[in-house]
């Protein structure tokens, strides 16, 4: 008989969630409008220190609705961290702008900025007077929950004038010298789908400090219905908003937001002081870097392991043995770069994003993994570095 499957980073309720869903049912507001949504946009703008947010049903479509709002469209070019997952760049495709995808630095795994400039020159630099505002937006990715480079990243915001949008994504709770991930751009971006550290199975918001512009989303994500006795419409809408069925859901995981991010740091811990047994006798496995300006919520734990340095042992043998042993893991984000779809847009870099997709592997992270299930997982890498 084969053991129940660990997964990589499972839904995680609270067990308040039927109460609050009850309470929403209740109140018959059973739909992408009610008091769930009002006050969890409320709770999560004070929690992450935000002026306001629009709640929506995905980060996709948050992260489109940001492009609208910055005016990106055909023929505007934007900068976008290459090491992230295609819900980050459709966006741009869907406003018929053309995606600029820049390396990782090989710390964070997060935007390099020094890859970002030679970007932006490069494009400044080949155009003519009229290529400056058609570089609409930079989107660093807080890939993992391992905060970006923000202060050289906003500092290129500010000295090209270009808007920043961060792919928060991955990394509610996370900070950077303290301040939320999410808060330092015009626009932040969470998510809330099944896999992320907290979820209304599907949902997404997004942050910023200038509330004309969150207006302004609510209105565009609810069919840009203008204010009329009959239903008036001046411009194209869109239909992104969150149910306030699923803000119930989303104010019970908040109830548990901070205990979810010790126990995925408490995972992280865990696999490092498991490698570190295995680093002592010769072998090299490395880890995403949380920089000193740094505290990574750790939503996935993911590790490199380069041939080179640890006697031939390789990503895939690993990842081969966990799933025999029905344990889910899997590979660093293949780079947008060497994406099929995107094959054809511009690439700034020197080859980190690839390497990182050679040699890396995400491993069991969720916020429920109990002590067995670390012991299969321990297990079965024992086996692999046991059997080389
Ligand atoms: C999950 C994710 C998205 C997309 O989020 P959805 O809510 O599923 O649309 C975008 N970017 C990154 C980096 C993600 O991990």
């Amino acid at each position: 008989m084969k053991s129940e499957r660990i997964y990589l980073s499972p839904p995680h309720l609270s067990g308040l969630e039927k109460e609050y869903i009850g309470k929403t049912l209740d109140s018959n507001w059973v739909a992408p409008v009610g008091p769930d949504l009002d006050r969890w946009e409320q709770e999560l703008s004070v929690m992450v220190g935000s002026k306001d947010c629009c709640l929506l049903n995905s980060a996709t479509a948050a992260l489109h609705l940001s492009l609208v709002l910055l005016n990106v469209g055909p023929g505007d070019l934007v900068f976008i961290q290459s090491h992230t997952y295609a819900g980050s760049v459709y966006p741009i495709i869907y406003q018929g702008a053309t995606p600029v995808f820049i390396d990782s630095e090989p710390d964070s795994w997060n935007m390099s900025p020094e890859s970002l400039e030679e970007a932006i020159r490069f494009f400044l630099d080949k155009g003519d007077s009229s290529t400056k505002v058609k570089l609409k937006a930079i989107i660093p990715v807080h890939i993992y929950g391992v905060p970006a480079n923000m202060d050289k990243i906003m500092a290129l915001g500010t000295k090209y004038e270009i808007p920043v949008v961060e792919d928060a994504a991955e990394s509610l709770g996370s900070k950077y010298r303290g301040r939320y991930t999410g808060t330092f751009g015009k626009i932040g971006v969470y998510s809330f789908n099944g896999n992320k550290i907290i979820t209304t199975s599907g949902g997404g918001a997004l942050m910023s400090n200038d509330g004309h512009l969150v207006k302004r989303a609510r209105f565009l994500a609810t069919q840009a219905r203008e204010e009329a006795p009959h239903y008036e419409h001046s411009e194209t809408g869109y239909n992104y908003r969150l149910s306030n069925v699923l803000a119930g859901i989303g104010r019970a995981q908040m109830k548990v937001l901070q205990n979810r991010i010790e126990a995925r740091r408490a995972n992280f811990e865990h696999y490092r002081r498991y490698f570190e047994k295995w680093n002592k006798k010769g072998y090299h496995v490395e880890f995403q870097k949380e920089s000193t300006a740094c505290f990574s919520n750790r939503w996935l734990t993911c590790i490199l392991i380069d041939p080179l340095k640890n006697k031939g042992l390789t990503r895939e043998k690993i990842h081969h043995r966990l799933e025999e042993q029905n344990i889910e893991s899997r590979p660093l984000w293949k780079p947008m770069h060497l994406q099929p779809a995107f094959k054809n847009y511009p690439f700034i870099g020197n080859g980190t994003a690839d390497h990182l997709f050679k040699i890396g592997l995400c491993l069991p992270s969720g916020s429920n993994m109990d002590k067995n299930q670390f012991k299969r997982v321990f297990e079965t890498l024992d086996f692999c570095f046991n059997n080389q």
